[in-house]
């Protein structure tokens, strides 16, 4: 008699140990749902953008964020370089925004059209451009948004300028060379880490007199051609060719070069670019920070590393400051 009453004990022990167990287990799945950020997208910042369709809509910000960052940069790089992109353009995005600045449109903050304001894809572009991986691509760059949510760079009181480009080659441009005006953080520094870009290197090939004629020069001259100065960052400052001269920047748009880091060769009647990188490369390189995120580096290093001297602060922070 005693002897099965303590068995029947241990019964009920093990079937309570059970049940608890299975309600840890049920606990830690509801926490982990809960804690899964690509769910609720906080909707307190609403802005007014102008859609492909040109109509206006107003969206929370976070959402917009979520969007432009599927635009800019790919889905499949590492966490950490999808959050420095997601501070880059909510920086962007708020800095048209009162109280640090003046919206692009009347109306609206800014467009959707890449060439003027802002890209950025809707759900629609996304469904179509990832097919069945939407739920996974949306949910890790929902997660890399949500992160920092709020989080905006700052130098000392301003909101900064935060440019940035694909693929800068090994190095990234200083603004004053590029676009005339210096900004502190927006220097040239070393990267080592974009040659993973299918953008590193690339050739472009012209017909001698094509090239000669889009520079309006006769193809005499243009065997002339030379550098003349380079920038802090490499790229090529100015040309010359008898008495005309280019910026850099000037032939890469003249000539649709990848970017200002070029060289070129004259084979016969053909002249043959070599382009180092891909885009402008001020600020922020994309391909650079997908390799320091590989190479262990968090967001915030990797916003240190392209903007030198800026600090992140949150906008809840920021606005309570003033
Ligand atoms: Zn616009
Ligand atoms: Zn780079």
């Amino acid at each position: 008699m005693r002897h099965s009453r303590f068995h029947s004990r241990i019964h009920f022990l093990i079937l309570g140990l059970a049940c608890l167990l299975l309600l840890a287990a049920l606990l830690i799945v509801k926490l982990s749902d809960e804690s899964d950020p690509a769910i609720p997208i906080p909707n307190e910042r609403q802005i007014t953008i102008i859609d492909r369709q040109g109509r206006q809509q107003q969206l929370p910000l976070e959402q917009f964020i979520i969007g432009v960052v599927a635009a800019e940069m790919p889905a499949s790089f590492d966490e950490e370089a999808l959050k420095a992109q997601a501070v880059a353009a909510r920086t962007y995005i708020l800095s048209h925004c009162p109280p640090y600045g003046q919206p692009r449109h009347d109306g609206a903050i800014v467009c959707c059209d890449s060439a003027h304001c802002q890209a950025y894809s809707d759900e629609l572009q996304l469904r179509e451009q990832w097919g069945e991986n939407y739920d996974k691509y949306y949910a890790k760059i929902a997660a890399a948004v949500l992160a920092t949510q709020g989080e905006i760079l700052f130098s000392q009181d301003k909101i900064a300028q935060t440019p940035f480009c694909s693929t800068c080659g090994g190095r990234t441009e200083d603004a004053a060379s590029c676009w005339g005006s210096a900004l502190p953080y927006l220097i040239a520094v070393d990267c080592g880490y974009c040659s993973h870009s299918p953008k590193f290197c690339s050739y472009q090939l012209y017909n001698l007199d094509e090239v000669a004629a889009i520079l309006s020069i006769d193809s005499d001259t243009l065997e002339e051609m030379a550098v003349i100065s380079r920038t802090p960052g490499g790229r090529v400052d100015t040309v010359m060719a008898g008495d005309n001269s280019w910026s850099g920047t000037e032939l890469r748009n003249l000539l649709a070069l990848n970017s200002a880091a070029f060289n070129w060769l004259i084979l016969g009647n053909n002249i043959i670019f070599t382009t180092i990188g891909y885009g402008h490369g001020v600020g922020m390189c994309q391909y650079g920070a997908d390799g320091m995120a590989q190479a262990g580096y968090d967001y915030r290093q990797i916003l240190q590393h392209y903007y030198p001297g800026t600090q992140i602060k949150t906008e809840q922070q920021d606005i309570s400051a003033e």
